[in-house]
This record gives structure tokens, C-alpha cells and sequence, in this order.
């Protein structure tokens, strides 16, 4: 297959403005792919080169690519530039000169999408002397094939800012629509998707073997699964009815989670919340591992805290200052940090998830001694007044507060869930009428006053996981300090598109001024859940759900649009 037809492809995308067109284009797609392409093809519809844990990256600054775009287009770099100060976009600069490219460079060839890849690859595994330039060379063999459009796309993609709003669940979808004939197959791939986060290598086995194949997919150490999350409640004695036997109470720490991969090459991985490999952050964290856990390969799961000189442990935003790409060594010295382990989803060539809790945690207590891997604190009680006790305890000490975690039968772990026999109880739900909300930045408003030339209020939305669409429920604009307000307009550029993106949903009368793909996270504290006529998160007869009194709290920078609150969390805390 050529170049020309995903440009075409990504072209049609930008003009589509429903969801569900947007899905039935992809899958038509898609179903035209060979089979020894579909993997690279479903990432690059995505606007990636791999699952999100590959870490395919190519890290190339936007200067490097307007100097190859005028080496290959014969314009002066001068020239180039000043195309590029005036359109803003380094896409639309290459899809200008090319349309006009000088009679004397003639046409050699085709990009085909074999050639392309493994250009990508040798961009992504050079590095050191001299790599830079040999980047460039890459970039202009590309270019020089390239009509117009396909140079537009090409650039967007090595910028790694497609802005197509195309997510993993959208492709899925489509999948599910072109191979099985039922988009509500999605449920087996997403299914598949919770243990291997890997739309490429679920639509190579769902073309070559149907469902049967996807079935097959199974847990490989190395590859991250999809966390398993909490519930949450309004009332503490809500706990009670949700899981009514003896519960395990455990400290909720406020640090930041990591998948711990073991393999039996003794090869370990560490990987984010948002499955980003983060192995080079943590050398500190390997050795532990490796001197602390003894078994031959396993998966694991806890959190990382950063600790004080006197032992005591310190909170998020220390810990935020390892996440680094220089001076690793140094601050490993500067902030040592432990891992508090909860869950063992993979020992010694068995699955665990499907253990039960107590069994899970005995296994895990098994394979772990030493001083910087800790199993998280945790008491066993029927009585919730010992649990609020414990509570308290937690509290006082400074932590978050508590997760409760079911025994029963219901206590395996289940990737990719939000599930009951996970609850999170914290001080915020007492001292305020509802949780945080991580919600979507989809549009903004200009701002007025002393907002002028800013951003005055954003526009927010929940993801809904069931339809792949994010629906609208607040306008934010308080909460915003200045430095934020000027954080924000750089940070969102890159996401700016012209239209309504396909998958958000909102009312005519909540367009904003300027729309974004769904990308940017923002944790939002509000007092309560309403339903009304302006929003349309979680709609029933035209009304939706709204916050009322949002205020920002932070940048998430732990989360990627899909993992956002969802609505039907928004629709739980509504009812409950
Ligand atoms: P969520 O992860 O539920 O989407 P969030 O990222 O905002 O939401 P919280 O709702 O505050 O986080 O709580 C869940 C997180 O708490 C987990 O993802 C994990 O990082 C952390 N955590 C701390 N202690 C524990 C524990 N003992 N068991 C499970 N998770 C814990």
C-alpha cells in the first residue's frame, strides 16, 4: 500500500464531524489493509508508530522538519520560515510548498507505507554523532516522494500531532465493524485490549484467525495491563452495602502507581498509570527490584512514594520532580523513594488475576522482603467504625485515605475496570460534596478584563466509554491562577483544530471559541451534579448532567483523554 492512500484517509477524517462516521470511514478502511500491514496501519490511524508502551517516539523538534521541508521542496530556509510564521503549522506549510514545488524537482517515485516504516524505524533507533543529520536526510528521501497532501500528513505525523481525534477505543470500534460484521464485538476486543493495550496486534489476529484468535491473546510479562480501578462512594456507610463481609482496609498512598514487569531474562520494565514505559526514571526502583523479589517472573503493582531523610514520606509533588529525562543519577540521590505493593496480577509463568484477593496478597507477601518494597498497610474488619478508625490513622498521617478491597468471590483483579470490589474513601469526600473529576479540555472560551489575550474558560468534558465519545458538563474558569492561565494556551496550540472534533458531543449553544482534540486532562472540584438544558454528558431527554461551581485543581498530566472520569461515574455520583 502507498502513503497516498492514509493521507487521503486522514484527509476525509478532518472533514468528519460525527463519531460514527468517523468509525464507518476507518473500517472501510481498514478492511482494505493487507495483512502484513494492518498492525503499523491501525497505530498510524491513531497518529502513532506503536501501542502507547512501545515508546515509539521520534522526538524530532519542528525547525529540524521545516529545514528538511525546504531542502526538498528547493525553498530557501528563510523562505520556509516565513510560510511557517504565518501559517503557525508546520503541516500546512508542507502541504503549501508542495502544491507549488519547482518544475526542476521531478517526481521519483512513490512512498509506499514498507518504505515509510522502516525509514520510521531508522529515524527511531538512531541516535548519538551525526544522527541528527541523517534524521534529516531520512525526512527529505520522504518529502521527495510526496504530493501535497501527503506531505501535509507526513510532517503532522513525524510532529506527532495529527489532531484527528482518533483514539484506541475508536479504533476497536471499527475493527469489531469491519472484521466481525457487529460493532458490539468490541466487547471481546476491548476484552483482549485490557491484558494487551495493542490495537495492532489484536486487528493482525482478528484478520488472519477472526475472534478465536483475539481469544487467544494472553497476559506477556513485559507488555502492561490495563490497572484496575476504584469506585467510590458519598457515604462512608455505603461501603457496608457494597461489600458486606470482611473487608480489607488498606492505606491509600499518594504517590504515583507503577506496573512492575519481571521477565525470566530477568529483563524488568516499570510502567505509568498511562502504561508509559518509565524504567529510565527509576534505576534505584530496578535494583530493589531485582535484590528485593524473589521469584523468576512476575507482574506487580503498588506505588511509588517519595521518602524524607528521617524515613517519614513525603507527597505527589516531590515525587513529581523525578519525572525527568536528565540528571537522573542526581536525583535519585536527592529524592530516594520505596514502592508500596498491592496486587500481583503474574507469578512464575501463571496468571493471578483471576486468583482471589487474599490468595493474591499471600502470594505477594511471599516474594517480597527488604526494606524498599513494602506491602501497603492494611487491616481486616466487618466494623466500620475500626475502618473509620483506621481511617483517621491514615489521615492524620497524611496519606489520601483508604481503599477498601472486597475478600470474596468477587475479588479477582479485573484489568481495565472500574469495579465495586475496589473503594476509595478519602478526606476530600468529607470536607467537600464531591470527588475530583479528571476531565477533557475540548474547547475554550476567550477571555474577558483581566483575561484578555487569554484563555477566559475552558470547556470540559467526561469520556464515554461506551459510545468512544466525550460529551460536555462544565465550562471551567475558576480556580485559574495566572501562571496557569498562561500555562494553558501552549500547552492546548498543539491540540487546536478548526472544527468541532468528531467525537465530542456538545450543544450549538456550548460551542466555543476555539475547539481542541480531546487531549489535555484537568482535575476539576466541583460541589455538586445537576442535570440541565446546556450540557451533554450522560443525556435523558435532552438533558444533560453539568457540575455546579467547578473549580481547577491541576493539570493531569498522568492521563490521557480515555482515561478521563467517565460519564457514567458522573451519572453514579448523580444518582447516589
Ligand atoms: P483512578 O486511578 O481511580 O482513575 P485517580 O488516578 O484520580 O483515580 P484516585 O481516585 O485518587 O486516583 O485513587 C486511585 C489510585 O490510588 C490508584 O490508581 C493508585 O495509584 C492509588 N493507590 C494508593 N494506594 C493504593 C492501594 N493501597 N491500592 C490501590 N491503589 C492505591
Amino acid at each position: 500500500m502507498n502513503f497516498i492512500k492514509l493521507a487521503e484517509l486522514y484527509s476525509q477524517l478532518e472533514s468528519i464531524s460525527s463519531g460514527n462516521e468517523m468509525r464507518e470511514v476507518i473500517s472501510q478502511f481498514l478492511a482494505t489493509i493487507p495483512q502484513d500491514e494492518i498492525n503499523l496501519i491501525c497505530h498510524l490511524c491513531i497518529g502513532n508508530f506503536g501501542a502507547q508502551y512501545e515508546d515509539k517516539v521520534l522526538g524530532i523538534a519542528e525547525k529540524t522538519i521545516l529545514k528538511a521541508i525546504a531542502k526538498a521542496s528547493g525553498r530557501s530556509d528563510k523562505e520556509i520560515k516565513e510560510i511557517a510564521n504565518k501559517k503557525g503549522d508546520a503541516g500546512l506549510v508542507a502541504e503549501q510548498v508542495f502544491k507549488n514545488k519547482p518544475f526542476t524537482l521531478v517526481p521519483i517515485g512513490d512512498l509506499s507505507i514498507k518504505e515509510f516504516d522502516s525509514k520510521i524505524n531508522k529515524i527511531i533507533s538512531s541516535s548519538g554523532k551525526g544522527s541528527q543529520d541523517l534524521k534529516i536526510k531520512i525526512i527529505i528521501s520522504m518529502l521527495q516522494k510526496c504530493s501535497s497532501t501527503e506531505a501535509k500528513y507526513l510532517t503532522r505525523l513525524l510532529l506527532n500531532n495529527m489532531r484527528i481525534g482518533v483514539g484506541d477505543m475508536t479504533i476497536l470500534d471499527s475493527l469489531a465493524i469491519a472484521f466481525t460484521g457487529e460493532k458490539t464485538n468490541k466487547k471481546s476486543l476491548e476484552k483482549a485490549y485490557n491484558i494487551y493495550p495493542n490495537v495492532g496486534v489484536i486487528a493482525e489476529r482478528l484478520k488472519s484467525g477472526g475472534l478465536e484468535e483475539v481469544n487467544k491473546i494472553s497476559i506477556k510479562v513485559g507488555t502492561p495491563i490495563r490497572v484496575m480501578l476504584a469506585q467510590r462512594v458519598k457515604d462512608i456507610n455505603q461501603i457496608k452495602e457494597k461489600i458486606p463481609e470482611e473487608i480489607a482496609v488498606e492505606t491509600k498512598y499518594d504517590g504515583e502507581r507503577v506496573q512492575v514487569h519481571k521477565d525470566i531474562n530477568n529483563k524488568i520494565t516499570l510502567y505509568s498509570r498511562r502504561m508509559e514505559n518509565i524504567t529510565y526514571q527509576f534505576p534505584d526502583l530496578v535494583k530493589y527490584i531485582t535484590e528485593e523479589v524473589d521469584a523468576k517472573d512476575f507482574i506487580l503493582e503498588g506505588e511509588i512514594i517519595p521518602i524524607a531523610e528521617d524515613g517519614s514520606h513525603l507527597n505527589f509533588q516531590t515525587l513529581m520532580q523525578r519525572k525527568r529525562k536528565t540528571e537522573i543519577e542526581k536525583y535519585v540521590e536527592k529524592i530516594p523513594v520505596k514502592i508500596y505493593c498491592f496486587d500481583l496480577l503474574y507469578l512464575n509463568g501463571k496468571d493471578m488475576m483471576q486468583k482471589l484477593y487474599p490468595v493474591r496478597m499471600k502470594q505477594l507477601e511471599s516474594i517480597i522482603s527488604g526494606k524498599n518494597l513494602k506491602l501497603t498497610e492494611r487491616i481486616f474488619t466487618k466494623d466500620i467504625s475500626v475502618l473509620d478508625k483506621f481511617f483517621n490513622e491514615c489521615i492524620s498521617k497524611g496519606y489520601e485515605g483508604i481503599i477498601v478491597k472486597s475478600q470474596e468471590e468477587n475479588s479477582t483483579y479485573k484489568a481495565g475496570a472500574r469495579d465495586w470490589s475496589w473503594i476509595k474513601w478519602k478526606q476530600d469526600y468529607i470536607t467537600d460534596a464531591v470527588d475530583t473529576l479528571d476531565l477533557v479540555v475540548v474547547g475554550a472560551f476567550y477571555g474577558k478584563g483581566k483575561r484578555s489575550g487569554n484563555y477566559g474558560s475552558l470547556l470540559c468534558a467526561t469520556y464515554n466509554s461506551e459510545e468512544d465519545v466525550f460529551e460536555t458538563i462544565s465550562k471551567l474558569g475558576t480556580g485559574m491562577t495566572d501562571e496557569i492561565l498562561k500555562q494553558l494556551p501552549p500547552l492546548l496550540e498543539t491540540h487546536k483544530v478548526d472544527d468541532k472534533p468528531a467525537r465530542v458531543i456538545a450543544n450549538k449553544d456550548m460551542y466555543p471559541d476555539v475547539w481542541f482534540e480531546p487531549s489535555v486532562v484537568v482535575e476539576v472540584l466541583a460541589t455538586e451534579v445537576t442535570r440541565g438544558n446546556l450540557h451533554t454528558c450522560s443525556q435523558i431527554n435532552g438533558k444533560g448532567l453539568a457540575l455546579r461551581f467547578p473549580r481547577f485543581i491541576q493539570i493531569r498530566e498522568n492521563k490521557s483523554s480515555e482515561q478521563a472520569t467517565t460519564s457514567r461515574e458522573v451519572e453514579d455520583i448523580f444518582n447516589n
